[in-house]
């Protein structure tokens, strides 16, 4: 079986995703491929894409299953962007402890919160 070319099936479900917020259809140059990885020997491919909608602003991720003749799609409205989606594909779950961690510390923290998070 030939490999698959993404960027094509990328331009084909351009045809058919629509934003599911406002509905909008969604712009290709706004959508971008995070991961894709593929079974050659069952024809079989997983695609996950991220894409902004021009109208009302929000971001989507689309997790895309090829299946042979078949193409499955689940959206999921996120707030991170295509930067952020290619920074956490790769990191594990948050843990119980980071969760605990970082209450204690904004419990005892004194200050600004939000001058605090918007150092660099
Ligand atoms: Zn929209």
């Amino acid at each position: 079986m030939q490999p698959f070319d993404f960027k094509k099936v990328i331009e084909w479900l351009g045809q058919f995703l629509k934003c599911p917020v406002c509905g909008q259809k969604y712009n290709l140059d706004q959508t971008r491929i995070i991961d894709s990885r593929q079974s050659e020997a069952f024809g079989e491919a997983t695609i996950l894409i991220h894409s902004d909608c021009n109208k009302c602003k929000s971001s989507v991720m689309f997790n895309i299953e090829v299946k042979g003749p078949e193409v499955f799609s689940v959206g999921m409205v996120t707030d991170l962007t295509r930067h952020d989606s290619s920074r956490f594909k790769n990191r594990g779950p948050i843990s119980v402890d980071e969760v605990i961690n970082i209450h204690q510390s904004i419990k005892a923290f004194k200050g600004s919160l939000i001058k605090a998070l918007s150092k660099k």
